[in-house]
C-alpha cells in the first residue's frame, strides 16, 4: 500500500518539477542502474520505488534545502565566497555530495555504489543537469537526483533478494 502524499512530499515533487526534473526521469535512472540485475523491471516499479524514497522526511529536507541554495545562487543572494563557489560548481566544494549522501544510504550500502557509478557516468537527466547552461545552477540538484535514483535502486535490489538470510552450515 502506498502511503498518502503529505504536503511536504508534494511540495518536494513540485520543486523537482519546477527545476526540470520529472519523477519519470529519475525512474529512468533507476532502470539504468538495475536493468542488468532485476529481470523485467518495469517503469512503474521503478517509479513506485522513487515515490517511496521521496516519502522519507530526511530525503524531502535534503531536496528542499539543496534546491533553495541553487535558486539563491541563481538570484545572486548567497554570501561570498559561497556565491562564487556554488555558481561555478567548484569540484572541491563537496557539500553538494555530502548532502546527497544523507539520501544515498537509507536502503543500505548498495546505494553508495549506485551513487558513485551514476555520478561518474551521468546518464539521462543527470547530463542535462550538468550542462552548466548560463544562468541555470544545479550544483546541489544533480547530486540529489542521483542520490534519489541510487536509493530507489538499492531498495529494489533488497526487495528482489526477498531479504533472505544467507544459508550457512
Ligand atoms: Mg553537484
Amino acid at each position: 500500500m502506498t502511503k498518502p502524499t503529505t504536503a511536504l512530499k508534494q511540495r518536494t515533487i513540485d520543486l523537482l518539477n519546477e527545476r526540470g526534473v520529472e519523477l519519470a526521469a529519475i525512474a529512468d535512472l533507476v532502470i539504468f542502474l538495475q536493468k542488468d540485475y532485476i529481470v523485467g523491471l518495469t517503469a512503474e516499479e521503478a517509479l513506485a520505488s522513487v515515490q517511496t524514497v521521496l516519502s522519507k522526511r530526511e530525503v524531502q529536507n535534503a531536496i528542499i534545502t539543496g534546491i533553495q541554495l541553487d535558486i539563491a545562487a541563481e538570484h545572486h543572494t548567497l554570501m561570498e565566497p559561497l556565491q562564487t563557489i556554488v555558481e561555478r560548481d567548484e569540484g572541491l566544494y563537496g557539500v553538494d555530495e555530502t548532502m546527497a549522501l544523507s539520501i544515498v544510504d537509507i536502503y543500505g550500502s548498495i546505494g553508495f555504489t549506485n551513487y558513485g557509478y551514476i555520478d561518474r557516468i551521468k546518464p539521462g537527466i543527470l547530463s542535462k543537469l550538468n550542462a552548466h547552461e548560463p544562468g541555470i545552477i544545479h550544483t546541489f540538484l544533480d547530486d540529489l537526483v542521483g542520490a534519489i535514483a541510487a536509493a530507489a535502486a538499492a531498495r529494489l535490489a533488497h526487495d528482489d533478494t526477498g531479504e533472505q538470510d544467507t544459508p550457512f552450515k
